[in-house]
């Protein structure tokens, strides 16, 4: 039998994905907005792809706000942005 996944929707892409391919932002229970890389901290979560694409969208249509009932400030966007940035994928040379 296959071994469950824990799934979670993208803000972005309304999409389900495994929820370690997604990024979590979480609003603590000290009303904290930040990324939680461990995908363990307390509080009220939501998710986006590991793409640019997803990320945009979510800001431009406010979904991250709306998720978390809260403002995401520009500092918590422009993390967000460094760290899809910095996991995408970088062509190889030698292929
Ligand atoms: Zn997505």
């Amino acid at each position: 039998m296959a071994r469950k996944i824990p799934m979670r929707m993208c803000v972005g892409c309304r999409e389900m994905k495994p929820k370690r391919d997604l990024l979590r932002v979480v609003r603590t229970p000290e009303d904290e907005i930040t990324i939680d890389f461990t995908g363990k901290k307390s509080g009220r979560g939501a998710y986006v792809c590991e793409d640019e694409a997803c990320l945009t969208r979510a800001i431009k249509q406010r979904q991250l706000e709306r998720a978390l009932e809260r403002p995401v400030s520009e500092e918590i966007m422009a993390q967000l942005k460094r760290q899809i940035a910095y996991a995408a994928p970088k062509p190889s040379a030698n292929e």
